[in-house]
C-alpha cells in the first residue's frame, strides 16, 4: 500500500460492484492506482474486507437461483449488446487503459480488441452448450447430458491486460449459466471497471457480476470461500501454483494460465527481414509485458550472424509515452517493475552474457519521471543465468544460438515454462517438425504472438499451466460447466408388463 499523498487524497475512489450497485468500500486500506508514464495518481483501490468479499459472494449465490434458469436467447442477447457496447466506447476504454496500464493506444485498442472476440463468442452460447443425445442405447431407451452452470465462479486477473483477460473470464462463465466474482488487478482496476459498467449497461442483471478489489488477502478469501465453486486465475506462476493447491484443497475446480518465458527458434532459410521484424515486434512491443512476448531467440546456424540488424531494429524502437503517436515501447507498469528490470540486466552482466544493447534510462523527453526501459538485448546467454532462469517481464531479448533445429527443440523443451513459441522458416518439414516435437501451448509457425481466437482455447503446458481446461473457446464451456448424463426410459402404459426386473442391464 501507498503512503497516502495530497494528490491520492484527492484522486478518484474506484468502487465496489455488489449487487448491481456501485458502492464506496468501507476499508481503511487503499492502494494508489498511478500513471507510469508520469507517477500522477488516478484513483485510489480499495482493498475490500472480509465482510465485503463475503456480500459479493452471496449476492452471486442469491443471483444465480434465477440467472442459471435465464434462457438461453436473454443471456445470449446480453452479449450481443455488449460487444456494441465495447466497440462504441473503445476509444474511451483504450484511453483508460493507457493512462493506467502504460502500453500505447493502439496496443490498448489491440487489447480490448482480443476480449471484445470472447464477449461475440459468448453472444453465441446457444450453440456452444449443446449436450449430447444418443437414441436408443436400449429398448425405448436414451441417453443425453445437460451442460449444467455450477453457481458462483471468480476470477482472479493480472496487471497486463486489465481488459482482454477479465473479458477471457466473466461473459464466458455469465454467458453459460453462472455468476460471478471478480477480482482485478489492484495495479490497473479502471479499465476493468468500466467494462463490468459496461456489463451492466447491456443487461447483465444485479449480483450476475460483482467485483471485489484487493491483493493477497481477497485472493486468499475467494480460494477458502465454501460458495464459491470454481476459480480461474491468470498471473505468475508462484501466485498462480498457490492459488491451484490452495482453492483444489477445497474442493473447487481451478484454471490457472501462469508464467511464461517463450522462445522463438530462428532457422537459417527464414525470411531474414520478416523475421527480425517480427521478433522486434514481439520481444519489446507492451514493453515486454506481455506472457506471449518472445524473450529468447535461438538462432540456428548462419542466423546467428543476424544479430547486428536485430540490434539495429531494435534500435529504432521508439521509447515514450503510450499516448504520444508512433510509441513503440512505453513504460513499464510500476517503479518497483523498472528496478527489478534494470536490476536482473545488471545481473545478466555480471553472469557472463553480453550487452549487444543497453535500454537502461533512455531519456524520454516530457516524462522524465515515468518508469522507462528501453529495447535491451542481451547474447551469449544461457540457462543458469539469471536473465535466462526468470522472466524478466520487460523490453529485455536473450539470445541463445544452437548448431541445428534438434539442439533448439530440446533447448527450449529443457526451459521449465511451456506457455508460447514461435518457429521462424520457410521449410514445411522444420515447421512440422517444430508443431510434433515442443512440448508448449501456443506455437506459431512464422507468427510470433500466436495467441488463439475463441474459436479455440489459450493453453499451456508445465509451469505455465495447472488444470486441464484453458480460458475462453469449447474448453472453457466445460471448465463452466458440470456434465450431467440422463438416462431415460418412458413407458407405455398401453403395453407395460409389470414383472420386477432385478438386472441392472438395459436391455
Ligand atoms: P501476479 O501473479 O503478481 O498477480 C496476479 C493476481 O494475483 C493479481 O490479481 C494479484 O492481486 C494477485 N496476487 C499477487 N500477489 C499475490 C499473493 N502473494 N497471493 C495471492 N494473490 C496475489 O501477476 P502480475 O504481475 O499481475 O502479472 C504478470 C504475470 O502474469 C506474468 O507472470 C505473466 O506471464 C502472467 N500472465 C500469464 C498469462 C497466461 O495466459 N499464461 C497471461 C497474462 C499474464
Amino acid at each position: 500500500m501507498n503512503a497516502p499523498d495530497k494528490s491520492a487524497v484527492l484522486a478518484p475512489t474506484v468502487k465496489l460492484l455488489i449487487n448491481g450497485q456501485l458502492v464506496e468500500s468501507k476499508t481503511t486500506q487503499w492502494r494508489n492506482v498511478v500513471n507510469p508514464a508520469t507517477q500522477e495518481v488516478l484513483a485510489r483501490v480499495p482493498f475490500a474486507t472480509p465482510e465485503e468479499i463475503n456480500l459479493a459472494v452471496s449476492n452471486a449465490k442469491e443471483a444465480f437461483k434465477t440467472w442459471k434458469k435465464t434462457p438461453i436467447g436473454t443471456r445470449a442477447r446480453i452479449f450481443l449488446k455488449l460487444q456494441q457496447l465495447i466497440r462504441e466506447n473503445m476509444k474511451e476504454l483504450a484511453a483508460i487503459l493507457t493512462a493506467e496500464q502504460g502500453k500505447t493506444l493502439p496496443d490498448a485498442e489491440g487489447d480490448v480488441f482480443r476480449g471484445l472476440e470472447v464477449v461475440e463468442h459468448a453472444a453465441n452460447i446457444g450453440n456452444l452448450q449443446l449436450g449430447e443425445l444418443a437414441n436408443n442405447v436400449a429398448n425405448g431407451v436414451d441417453t443425453y447430458t445437460l451442460n449444467q452452470p455450477l453457481g458462483v465462479c471468480a476470477g482472479i486477473t493480472p496487471f497486463n491486460f486489465p481488459a482482454m483477460i477479465p473479458l477471457w473470464m466473466f461473459p464466458m462463465a455469465i454467458a453459460t449459466g453462472n455468476t460471478f466474482v471478480l477480482k482485478p488487478s489492484e495495479q490497473d482496476p479502471m479499465v476493468t471497471m468500466r467494462l463490468c459498467e459496461l456489463a451492466l449497461e447491456a443487461g447483465v442483471p444485479p449480483g450476475v457480476l460483482n467485483v471485489i478489489h484487493g491483493g493477497e488477502d481477497a485472493v486468499n478469501a475467494i480460494c477458502d470461500h465454501p460458495d464459491i465453486k470454481a476459480i480461474s486465475f491468470v498471473g505468475s506462476t508462484k501466485v498462480g501454483t498457490h492459488v491451484y493447491n490452495r482453492a483444489s484443497l477445497n474442493g473447487k475446480r481451478v484454471q490457472c494460465m501462469m508464467g511464461a518465458k517463450n522462445h522463438a527458434i530462428v532457422m537459417p532459410d527464414a525470411n531474414k527481414e520478416q523475421s527480425l521484424n517480427a521478433l522486434a515486434g514481439a520481444a519489446f512491443g507492451a514493453a515486454g509485458q506481455r506472457c506471449m512476448a518472445l524473450s529468447v531467440v535461438v538462432l540456428v546456424g548462419d542466423a546467428q550472424k543476424w544479430i547486428p540488424e536485430l540490434v539495429e531494429k531494435a534500435k529504432t524502437l521508439k521509447v515514450s509515452g503510450g499516448t504520444e503517436a508512433g510509441t513503440d515501447v512505453g513504460p513499464v507498469v510500476s517503479c518497483a517493475a523498472l528496478s527489478r528490470v534494470e536490476g536482473l540486466i545488471e545481473r545478466g552482466i555480471a553472469d557472463g552474457a553480453k550487452l549487444e544493447l543497453d535500454g537502461r534510462k533512455p531519456s524520454v523527453k516530457g516524462y522524465e519521471k515515468g518508469n522507462f526501459v528501453g529495447p535491451t538485448v542481451f547474447s551469449g546467454v544461457k540457462p543458469g543465468m539469471s536473465v535466462y532462469d526468470q522472466e524478466i517481464f520487460g523490453p529485455v531479448l536473450c539470445i541463445a544460438e544452437a548448431a541445428d533445429i534438434d539442439e533448439a527443440i530440446a533447448f527450449i523443451n529443457a526451459n521449465p515454462n511451456g506457455n508460447g513459441t514461435a518457429i521462424f522458416t520457410q521449410s514445411g518439414a522444420a515447421a512440422r517438425k517444430f508443431q510434433e516435437e515442443i512440448d508448449v501451448g501456443q506455437v506459431g509457425i512464422n507468427v510470433p504472438i500466436p495467441v488463439p481466437v475463441p474459436l479455440f482455447s489459450f493453453t499451456g503446458s508445465r509451469a505455465s499451466k495447472l488444470g486441464d481446461l484453458g480460458p475462453y473457446g469449447k474448453q472453457v464451456v466445460m471448465f463452466y460447466t458440470q456434465t450431467k448424463t440422463v438416462t431415460a426410459r418412458w413407458f407405455d402404459d398401453s403395453t407395460t408388463s409389470h414383472g420386477v426386473n432385478t438386472t441392472i442391464s438395459l436391455k
